[in-house]
């Protein structure tokens, strides 16, 4: 049975309390998507014996493939075990090769194993143990009876991506997952979401195979472009021409691809230029941005009050002058000011040959706000990389 469709369970009361966020949930999806199987339902559940039992009971109804996290630890509040038997009917034992591993594990470290680790030893019928180097308790491989499968990973992500990557992935290859799919991300600046539905069109949008879809995320619109491999052409063939069909409405403002964000998107454009930057108001979102970009040379912050007190005339020099103190290519200066609950963003970019004033409105203020200037900045900068020199709006 190929799989296709799967499930995530996330056990933990620490989850359900809102002490610990769920990222195990979202990197297995990650890796679930990325190989061509659809993921159902993620669910976050707390150590309740009786709640886990029913949602892996349940899961396993809709989906070939079942993975949980957590609650494989030796404390009585580390129920997943129990609760996958009890799921699917079977008494969990002692494995003896389990036990002689876990004991050599306490020896090793000079301790003496406490009872209450006995349980990690345990293993059900249709169970494998799958190896955790970097803690105590195995995971489980679980062959079913109705021909899916279950997966049990540790809570800690130390631990589960580890055994992910090197005993379920394997595993799953072998055994045969997923369709064949693929995906393209187009990172796009400059337009809004609305605007970039016009660009489109909805007809593209609402197609199935290829899907486009669009996303606002903090730094870009992210415009996703999937398919299903159909009619006799791959998935990746597919997402291609409908990219390529994309790119004349939308390309001008598409600054990355995929994982990339702007410093890429900018490292691509300065080339062997090298920049310095002078920020003020933004308590350091730029640094925190572009800091370990191999093109940035030189990063200065100036305390929010300073920023208020100067002419605009006067961000043009800062930008300037710390291309000349640093000795680089470029200098940009940002700063970032509250206006009536949004903030206003001026860029200047020297480059020896003259300096160009922008302004820009960030929606919104404090925080988020100074994050989006920072944004602001990059954009401006990477609109100012692509124009031929010469047709600057000089400021002096
Ligand atoms: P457990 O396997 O239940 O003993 O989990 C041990 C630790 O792993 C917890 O205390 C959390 O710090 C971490 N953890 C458990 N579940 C998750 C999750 N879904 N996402 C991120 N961290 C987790
Ligand atoms: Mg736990």
């Amino acid at each position: 049975m190929t799989i296709t469709r799967a499930e995530i369970l996330a056990v933990g009361s620490e989850l359900t309390t809102g002490s610990t966020a769920d990222t195990n949930a979202g990197y297995l999806a990650a890796q679930l998507t990325g190989l061509g199987v659809s993921v159902l339902r993620m669910t976050d559940l707390p150590d309740d014996l009786a709640a886990v039992e029913d949602a892996l009971r349940q899961a396993v109804g809709r989906a070939q493939l079942v993975v949980s996290t957590g609650g494989l630890g030796p404390t009585p509040d580390d129920l997943t075990r129990e609760a996958i038997a009890a799921a699917l009917g079977l008494q969990p034992a002692v494995d003896e090769r389990q036990e002689r591993r876990l004991r050599a594990l306490f020896r090793r470290r000079g301790l003496e194993m406490p009872d209450a680790n006995l349980k990690q030893a345990w293993l059900i019928d249709g169970a494998s143990a799958l190896t955790n180097r970097r803690g105590t308790a195995p995971g489980w491989w679980v062959e079913r009876t109705d021909g899916g499968l279950l997966v049990a990973l540790p809570g800690p992500p130390s631990e589960l991506q580890p055994i992910w990557r090197d005993e379920v992935l394997p595993r799953l290859r072998a055994r045969g997952i997923g369709e064949d799919r693929a995906a393209r991300t187009l990172r796009v600046s400059g337009v809004g979401e609305s605007a970039l539905v016009a660009l489109i069109g909805e007809d593209v949008l609402r197609a199935e195979n290829p899907q486009v879809a669009t996303y606002a995320r903090p730094d870009a619109v992210d415009v996703r472009v999937s398919a299903v491999a159909a009619g006799g052409r791959t998935a990746r063939e597919l997402v291609d021409v409908t990219v390529e069909r994309l790119l004349p409405a939308i390309g001008q403002h598409v600054f990355a691809e995929d994982e990339e964000g702007w410093p890429e998107a900018l490292g691509r454009r300065l080339g062997t230029r090298r920049l310095a930057t002078v920020e003020l108001g933004t308590a350091g979102q730029l640094l925190a941005l572009l800091g370990s970009a191999p093109f940035l040379q030189y990063g200065q912050l100036l305390r929010s009050e300073v920023a208020t007190d100067h002419a605009s005339e006067h961000l043009g020099l800062y930008a300037e002058r710390v291309r000349e103190m640093s000795g680089v290519d470029i200098g940009l200066a940002v700063r970032a000011r509250e206006a009536g609950g949004d903030t206003e963003v001026e860029v200047a970019i020297a480059a020896g040959d003259g300096t160009e004033l922008s302004r820009r409105k960030a929606f919104l203020a404090g925080d988020l706000g100074r994050r989006r200037a920072a944004l602001a900045a990059c954009a401006v900068l990477w609109e100012w990389l692509d124009r031929p020199r010469g047709q600057a709006n000089r400021v002096h």
